[in-house]
């Protein structure tokens, strides 16, 4: 069953955004879809309804619609597409916390039968159970219908579980699409290709020839008007368990025996199931918690999160972990994951640390090769290999280290063909929920996996006192983060 174009179904598809009119609607999901619309993704057919308390009429929504597709998309955006986009929206003003809220939307939506639905909840997760409720009461969730969800899925293992109980009762897990917006982004998918589609990596892919890897997603942002919201979940919950671990388990993963949605994360789920338990005795010496205080970001005075809130707070902004993987693959080889706010640069990289030649007959020039994932702010791929120098010298060889460099900038540039335009995440994986394919989004059991490890984190760091430790906004974060490497022997790749 498919909404998208050239799939055959004889229902009407249909795309319910519940959180029409807010932040994540209008700078990501209208703006996803109307890129997939002016690509020919999607058929201009597709009937979409915004849901909200707000009561507005459609023209405004539409209106609204327009303005956030122009200023998210640019001069990307072509003539008429906004127009095309907004000519099957209507928006419905209903309160998903109102127990005849199922029965309205079903009175509106018409006869489910002839249709093919995909709900997206872009709304509070304290909102899911109800919605997910009134939709099976109301005949709404039947199949082919699906649903996407957000993070936070739960702030811990138990929460977690009661949002998945209660999207699953209305539900099942292959019509439940869970969105990890890392997972659509152009670099993410090519790890894939990288590791599985050249045969001279595999190989290498091992505590053999792999000294450690780090992952750092880096924001250059404070909380703002988050504060709420991030003070209950902190730095760990809300981007390690899910972007980084995603990302550590494309990484670490064995081959998958097909790109099919369960092959890949029966695979991803296999590493979440090997993390080595942190625990409080040894909480100290693998993780680092840090929280910023004033200094500056982004050119501007920062009062520091304590100020911001008002008040005492534990709640982490920057998080380090050394994440170790007990398994014949990766014992030994340690994976640092790293997040923090009002941090210098706005960047997300891979850095895989390959180990040093057995004997150097070139001195200490000869340095370990690193292969580089850039995901922002820039997408990039770079190998650093050891070269001789050019040129004559009398006192023997000297080596330069050059990069060997996968940037698609730099291909489009000596080709001279137009580059494709950077995708937004939620593009693809919008796409890949209308056409049923969940290879992309995170299985039930990889959510629980990860909130089991993290949860052992946060009750390491609750039994031993750690808490986070000072550092200035716009500095590279709490000197425990630095320690946490240095005591390996090993830098952060800054
Ligand atoms: P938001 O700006 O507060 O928007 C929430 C939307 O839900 C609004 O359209 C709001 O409109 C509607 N809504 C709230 N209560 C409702 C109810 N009872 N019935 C029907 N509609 C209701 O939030 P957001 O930032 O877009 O985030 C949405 C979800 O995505 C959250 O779970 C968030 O954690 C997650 N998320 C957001 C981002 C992001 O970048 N914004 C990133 C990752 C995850 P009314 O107030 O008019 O009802």
């Amino acid at each position: 069953m498919s909404l998208s174009q050239g799939k055959s179904s004889s229902r009407k598809p249909v795309f319910v955004l519940v959180g029409g009119t807010g932040d994540l609607a209008m700078r990501m999901l209208w703006p996803s879809l109307a890129m997939l619309l002016q690509d020919g993704f999607i058929d201009e057919g597709l009937r979409l309804v915004s849901v909200a308390r707000e009561k507005v009429d459609t023209e405004e929504v539409r209106s609204r619609v327009i303005d956030a597709l122009k200023k998210r998309v640019g001069k990307d955006l072509e003539h008429g597409t906004a127009d095309r986009l907004v000519k099957g929206l209507t928006h419905l003003a209903l309160d998903a916390s109102d127990p005849d809220w199922g029965k309205k939307l079903k009175a509106e939506l018409g006869d489910i039968d002839q249709l093919d639905v995909v709900y997206f909840l872009s709304v509070s997760p304290t909102l899911f159970k109800p919605i997910c409720e009134q939709l099976r009461t109301a005949g709404l969730s039947n199949a082919p219908n699906r649903v996407i969800i957000e993070k936070p899925i739960g702030r811990d293992l138990d929460s977690s579980k009661v949002i998945n109980d209660s999207v699953g009762h209305a539900f099942d897990e292959a019509r439940t699409f869970r969105i990890d917006h890392y997972l659509g982004k152009e670099t993410v998918q090519n790890l894939l290709a990288l590791r599985f589609g050249n045969a001279i990596f595999e190989p290498l892919w091992t505590s053999r020839s792999i000294d450690h890897v780090q992952i750092s997603i880096s924001e250059t942002v404070g909380v703002g008007d988050r504060l709420g919201y991030y003070d209950e979940y902190g730095a760990l919950r809300d981007m390690l368990q899910n972007h980084l671990m995603q990302l550590l388990c494309l990484l670490a993963m064995e081959p998958p025996a097909s790109l099919q949605a369960d092959a890949l994360r029966d695979e991803k789920v296999k590493v979440l199931r090997s993390l080595k338990p942190i625990r409080a005795d040894n909480c100290f010496l693998t993780t680092a918690r840090g929280q910023y205080g004033q200094g500056f970001a982004e050119g501007h005075a920062v009062a520091g999160y304590l100020a911001e809130k008002g008040g005492p707070s534990d709640t982490e902004t920057f998080v380090a972990v050394k994440a170790e993987i007990d398994n014949w693959r990766w014992a030994g080889t340690p994976f640092y994951l790293r997040t923090g706010k009002c941090l210098p640069t706005r960047t997300t990289e891979i850095s895989i640390q390959f180990k040093a030649v057995p004997h150097s007959i070139f001195g200490n020039e000869a340095k370990a090769n690193r292969l580089v994932i850039r995901l922002q702010p820039e997408e990039d791929i770079a190998l650093s290999l050891m070269n001789k120098s050019p040129g004559l010298t009398s006192d023997g060889m000297h080596l330069t280290q050059l990069d060997l460099s996968l940037s698609l900038d730099a291909v489009f540039d000596a080709n001279g063909t137009k580059k494709p335009r950077r995708r937004i995440a939620y593009e693809r994986l919008i796409l890949d929920a209308l056409n049923g394919n969940n290879a992309q989004f995170v299985r039930r059991d990889e959510v629980e996996a990860a909130w089991m490890w993290v949860d052992g984190i946060v009750k390491a760091w609750q039994t031993s006192g750690m808490k986070p430790q000072p550092y200035a906004a716009g500095s590279n974060g709490p000197t425990n983060a630095q320690l946490l490497l240095e005591r390996d022997g090993r830098f952060w790749n800054d």
